[in-house]
């Protein structure tokens, strides 16, 4: 199946295709734009929080194409590499249609919001404060009822079973690109010629916090470089008991 090019505008919802999506009618086949589309219609409030991986960047062109015009949510927890505050901007750049909105700006590790090292001690700890609060305050006050999310299946077996529409958590999240694969994304981002962060080309597939991160070796899957060895797969936005 090829994505569909166009920009395809047109958010009609009606109770029958409402009742399908919540029945899973969509397959794994199915085209992540309708799935988007859908989701515009069903939640007109959808707000997409983003790191942007590869599959973030996919996500937003498709997106894109699918006619959202909404909130980009990016947190910063001030140990992120140069290389992905530079594709943000970029991506800012390339869709001035939505609003790339970055949460705890300006922060940085002497700023006294952890201790310097927890990162090293306690990194859930640290995620919960720098990572997930920001982004839980947002969602408190702006309460959209749905997030759009670009995880997928392949990424680890912690997400191998997540549907195109996932309920649980404080709210709704939809997964347009759950059965995309690695090797799928990287053509569809290089033919659309997406900013893709650089760090991915020097092996790092999954880019975090420059403390936590490290290049995936060969076999790995493609998070393996995030926390390793510490025992550690999420930061807690899509996992545990403080999930979105
Ligand atoms: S990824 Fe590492 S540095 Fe970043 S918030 Fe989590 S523990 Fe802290």
């Amino acid at each position: 199946m090829s994505p569909t090019l166009e920009a395809l505008p047109s958010h009609d919802l009606t109770p029958a295709r409402e009742a399908a999506a919540q029945q899973g009618e969509f397959r794994p086949d199915s085209d992540p734009t309708e799935v988007i589309r859908w989701a515009l219609a069903a939640h007109p409030d959808l707000v997409m929080p983003s790191a942007f991986n590869l599959n973030g960047v996919v996500l937003l062109d498709l997106a894109a194409r699918a006619g959202y015009v909404g909130d980009v949510l990016f947190v910063d927890t001030g140990y992120h590499f140069p290389e992905t505050l530079a594709t943000r901007d970029a991506l800012a750049a390339r869709y001035p249609q939505m609003n790339f909105v970055t949460l705890n700006a300006g922060a940085s590790p002497d700023d006294g919001q952890t201790p310097d090292t927890l990162y090293a001690s306690d990194p859930d700890a640290c995620c919960a404060v720098r990572k997930v609060a920001p982004l839980q305050n947002h969602l408190r006050a702006v309460n959209p009822s749905a997030l759009l999310n670009a995880r997928s299946r392949e990424q680890t077996s912690d997400r191998a079973d997540i549907p195109y529409v996932e309920d649980g958590g404080s709210r709704r999240k939809i997964n347009p690109l759950a059965y995309w694969t690695r090797e799928r994304l990287e053509a569809y981002a290089e033919a659309h010629d997406l900013p893709v962060n650089p760090l991915y080309h020097d092996g790092f597939l999954s880019v975090g916090c420059w403390p936590c991160t490290r290049a995936v070796k060969p076999g790995e899957d493609s998070r393996a470089g995030r926390w390793a060895g510490k025992g550690k797969t999420e930061c807690g936005l899509w996992a545990g008991d403080n999930r979105l």
